[in-house]
This record gives structure tokens, sequence and C-alpha cells, in this order.
């Protein structure tokens, strides 16, 4: 069964998605809107017409249509009222911060108990059938080395992040626990499937560019000079948030979806991704034009970025991570654009909008 068949199986259908005004979820609520469903878009601040206004732009243009609803991921039972009546629920809200003050507070309670929130109603919920998670490759990895360690030749679906804490990548932690709180709850009731979605690092245009996601931080540095004296050999997995987007929609949609999908385009590193924006746009940005040694970022990273402690340094650069995607291949029918056209039409859209000014 492959996407492309989903006029088949995709009537129009009730879908809540949380964490509406993000990133990820402006792609998969474009879809959704496009095959023509009716999307209960969960938001902090409903009243918030800026934050919206790109949603309402997309309504404008497509044949399904949006009711907004206010939630909130730490305030028990806020979703009741956005569930009601829907059939699949996707739950995309979860913050995706690198700089935090207090992990706990600011990652993984909303993460952990949010989606515990999430799932709880949806168990509460007689009209779903089914619940998609959007986790992330860091629920698979916790550091590059942990890769290495395996011995695997990739990371796929099997694997779980064991090496991640509150004060060692706390973010991939929230994940972590997140997910893990998503299948311990799924397999309480037998009223709905679960189907998680882990993507790789997302990037490509936004349909909103103001997003306040990581990924715009990422190219945003890019850009300003931060790494203009030399990046970090970070691997990472990349993925373009069309992808993702159509991910969400196979995990949802797909009879046959089960587990945990994996969704990476290209096993790729920050050099790559500096030399992409440098070969296309040449010398007008203060892009990184050589890769900085592991002993200098060591000493020097944490004076650059609070994010970069050496322990993450020592774990992480210089050591790359090979993803298996051929699951999501396989199953969800995913079609993965070179990474090329990814990072280009993302940075372009950043210069459109005066997001980064050439120097
Ligand atoms: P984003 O643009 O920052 O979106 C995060 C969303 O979560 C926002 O809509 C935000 O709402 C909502 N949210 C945060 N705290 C909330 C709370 N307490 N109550 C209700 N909503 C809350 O980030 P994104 O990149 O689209 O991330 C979306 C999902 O994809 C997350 O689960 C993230 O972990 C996952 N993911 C992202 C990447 C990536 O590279 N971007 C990779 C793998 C997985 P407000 O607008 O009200 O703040």
């Amino acid at each position: 069964m492959v996407i492309s068949n989903r006029s088949t199986f995709m009537s129009p259908r009730q879908v809540m998605v949380s964490g509406a005004t993000g990133y990820v979820a402006g792609w998969l609520i474009k879809r959704l809107l496009e095959a023509g469903h009716h999307v209960h878009a969960a938001v902090r601040d409903p009243a918030n017409k800026q934050k919206l206004a790109h949603l309402e732009a997309l309504q404008a243009d497509l044949p399904g249509n949006i009711t907004y609803f206010a939630a909130d991921l730490l305030v028990e039972g806020s979703y009741a009222e956005a569930m009601a009546d829907c059939e699949i629920v996707c739950h995309t809200a979860s913050p995706f911060s690198l700089r935090v003050k207090d992990a706990q507070r600011e990652l993984v309670d909303p993460a952990k108990l949010g989606t515990r929130n999430v799932l709880e109603q949806a168990k509460r919920t007689s009209s779903v059938r089914r619940v998609v998670v959007t986790s992330s490759y860091v629920a698979v990895f916790g550091d590059n080395a942990d890769f290495l360690a395996s011995g695997k030749p990739f990371l796929s679906e099997d694997d779980w992040n064991t090496t991640s804490s509150l004060t060692h990548q706390p973010y991939s932690f929230s994940k972590t626990e997140a997910e893990r709180e998503a299948w311990k709850i799924a397999q309480t009731q037998d009223q709905w499937r679960l189907v998680t979605v882990n993507p790789a690092f997302v990037m490509g245009p936004g349909i909103s560019p103001y997003a306040t996601s990581e990924s715009f931080n990422f190219m945003t540095q890019l850009a300003d000079g931060t790494f203009k004296s030399g990046i970090p050999n970070f691997g990472v997995g990349l993925v373009d948030v069309r992808e993702v987007a159509d991910a969400h929609l196979g995990a949802a949609f797909i009879p046959e979806a089960e587990g945990r999908y994996l969704i990476s385009a290209e096993n790729s590193s920050f050099p790559e991704i500096a030399q992409i924006l440098r070969d296309q746009f040449g010398d007008d940005f203060p892009f990184p034009k050589r890769i900085i040694p592991k002993a200098l970022i060591w000493l020097i990273g944490p004076l650059i970025d609070k994010t970069l402690s050496r322990r993450v340094l020592a774990r992480n650069v210089g050591y790359p991570v090979k993803i298996d995607n051929r699951k999501s291949i396989r199953e969800l029918g995913i079609t993965y654009r070179p990474l090329e056209e990814t990072v280009t039409q993302m940075f372009q859209q950043l210069i459109d909008e005066g997001i980064v000014v050439p120097s």
C-alpha cells in the first residue's frame, strides 16, 4: 500500500492536530485541507490571529476547513473539545528548543505529560481510531557515538535512545520519554492504533517562515556568522518538512500502517549543509568555509553556543549517523527529495522574507 493510493481511503474525516501553529503541523494541515478533511486545530491561543494567519490563508484556497480549539499540553482534559468526533488524532505539539534553563519544566513535562494528556483523552473519545504521535529520530539514539557503539550498519525502528538525560541532550530525553509514554498508554486499550512518526532533523520551507522551531534557528545561525570561523563536523539525518507531512498522512490513513517510522532522506552533516548554501548563495553570507577541528570546537564550543557542551561535542563531532529509512519507503510510500532542494528552498524563503540579509 503506497501513499499515492491515498484517494481510495481518504474520504473526508475529522482530524485533530495538536500544535497546529508549528512548523511540521503547517505542512500536515495543508495536506489535510488539500484532501478535503475537517481539521480540528488545537492551539494554545486561538485569539492570536497573527500566529494563525498562514493557516487561515491555506483554508481560503483549499477544499477542507479548520476549526480552532484552545488547548494546552499541561492542562489536563484540555483536548476534550478539540478531539470530540475525531477519528484521527495527530499529536505534533512538543517544545523543540535546545536553549532551556529548566529542562524538566520546559521540555520533559510538556512532552511527556502532554502526550499522556492527549492519549488519555483519546481513550475517553469513542470516535478515535488512529493516533499518530510525532516523535523524533532522537528517540532512537542519543549521541552519534551511540550509532558507532551499536556496531550496526544503520539505526532502525528497533533502536531506542538510552543515553540522553535531563542534563545531557535534554530535548532528546524529552522525546524519548514522551514516545515511551505513548506506547505504554497505547497498550492499555484496543480502541485505536498508535503509529509514531520519527523524523530526522527537519528542513525545508515553512508554510509560515516565522516558526519557533530549532530548524529555523540553525539555518539562521549559518547565515549570521555564528560559524564563520568554522563548523563542527556533526553527522545528522535530514528530511524535508513536506515528506514529514506525507509520512503523517500515511501513518494516519493507511490502514496497515503500524509501529514506528523513521523519516530521513539522507545521512548528512553540518558541513555538507554549509557547502550546499555556499554553492547556491555564493559569498553573500558569512557561511562557514571550513570544518573546525574537534579539539578546538571542544575548547571554544561552549563559549559560542551554550547548547554545545563538551560532552555533546565529544560524543557527536566527527561521528556519522546512519538511519535506515526503508520502512517509510516500503510501507508509507515516501519519496524523498534531494537534500539540495530542501536546503536551498528553505534558505531562499528566509531571504525572501528578510529574515536573513546578505552582508
Ligand atoms: P515548532 O514549530 O516549535 O512547533 C511546536 C508546537 O508545539 C507549536 O505549535 C507550539 O505551540 C506547540 N507547543 C509547545 N508547547 C506547548 C504547550 N505547552 N501546549 C500546547 N502546545 C504547545 O516545532 P516543530 O519543529 O514543528 O516540531 C513539531 C514536532 O515535531 C515536535 O513534536 C518535535 O519534537 C517534532 N520533531 C521536529 C523536528 C525538527 O527538526 N523540527 C525533528 C523531529 C521531530 P505554540 O505556537 O503555542 O508555541
